[in-house]
């Protein structure tokens, strides 16, 4: 088993002893804002299972759409501004500099069709 994915079903494992109700799709709706805001806190300090312990990605070429985001302030379709609130911004101070981009925050809902497994061989 690839250690990146070891390291994914052990994190899969903590989630499920803090909210063992949650059952997939893992819908952010099914758990509700403020349980799933309890549950992002308890886990914050967990690492990515893809990230090495050098601290690079794993998967970097094929990384999800949301880590490609991460760190952009970003525009609703309403028009609103969503501050970018990600720590990359203490260290990389330039990415505070970059307008916000527009953005389809539905798309989100929709499957990302997947190619190939993101698990490294
Ligand atoms: S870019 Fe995404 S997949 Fe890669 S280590 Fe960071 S959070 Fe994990």
């Amino acid at each position: 088993m690839a250690r990146g994915e070891a390291r994914a079903e052990a994190l899969v494992a903590r989630i499920l002893a803090l909210e063992p109700g949650w059952t997939a799709p893992h819908a952010i709706a099914d758990l509700g804002e403020a349980r799933f805001d309890r549950l992002s806190e308890a886990l914050a300090a967990e690492p990515c299972p893809l990230l090495d312990p050098d601290g690079r990605c794993r998967i970097y070429e094929d990384r999800p759409f949301v880590c490609r985001l991460i760190g952009l302030g970003m525009h609703t379709p309403a028009g609103g501004v969503i501050e970018n609130a990600c720590p990359i911004q203490d260290h990389f101070p330039g990415y505070a500099d970059l307008p916000p981009v527009s953005f389809d925050l539905e798309s989100f809902e929709e499957v990302e069709p997947t190619t190939r497994s993101p698990w490294p061989t």
